[in-house]
């Protein structure tokens, strides 16, 4: 079984290679941010609760989160491993994670960071918003507090799992298919 968190700042592609990555590895993608889209496009409550904070390009509170999360994996108890796109996001979500696998007989793998930086993503954001109609990715003001959350409450993430020996980072920047097969040389070798 094969657990990856991937690790990046808005925009940076995680959701793209996890597309990739779930398919060659036979892995579950769960993306925090989808489904709490999906919860907002269905008008549940942790949908409306969601949209407050994720309007404004600020971190939903960790409790809703994690519960969230660990719900999804218990939707997928076949499931031979997972990709935890957008989570963890803080190291309070990082502990819940590893304490949660743990009562599974589970764990984190890698840690795997596409690393691009914030001029280059806050052009992909603003591209990406034109066609998926996301708000947060419309306003630069909204893009520049997302940066900032990241920068304050996930990136010492980095430090979390380079204690564990789990973290890698590689290029963001380049072909999809090419950043696929540096992510795919990471896993190869774990
Ligand atoms: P994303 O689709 O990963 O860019 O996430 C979009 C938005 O959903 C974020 O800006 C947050 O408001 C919220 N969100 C997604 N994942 C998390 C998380 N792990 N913790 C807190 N908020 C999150």
């Amino acid at each position: 079984m094969i657990n990856l968190v991937l690790f990046g700042k808005p925009g940076a592609g995680k959701g793209t290679q996890a597309e990739f990555l779930k398919t060659q590895y036979n892995l579950k993608h769960i993306s925090t941010g989808d489904v709490f889209r999906y919860n907002i496009s269905q008008g549940t409550d942790l949908g409306n609760l969601a949209k407050s904070y994720m309007d404004k390009g600020d971190l939903v509170p960790d409790q809703v989160t994690i519960d969230m999360l660990q719900a999804e994996v218990e939707k997928n108890p076949e499931a031979s491993g997972f990709i935890f796109d957008g989570f963890p996001r803080t190291t309070a979500q990082a502990q819940a994670l590893d304490a949660f696998l743990q009562t599974k007989s589970m764990q984190i793998n890698a840690c795997v960071a596409l690393e691009a930086d914030e001029d280059e993503l806050t052009k992909r954001l603003l591209e990406r918003g034109k066609i998926s109609g996301r708000s947060d990715d419309q306003d630069e003001s909204k893009i520049r507090n997302r940066f900032q959350e990241y920068n304050d409450k996930t990136a010492p993430l980095k430090d979390f799992y380079q204690g564990q020996n789990k973290f890698y980072a590689v290029d963001g920047i380049g072909e999809i298919a090419e950043v696929t097969n540096r992510i795919a040389t990471v896993i190869d070798n774990l």
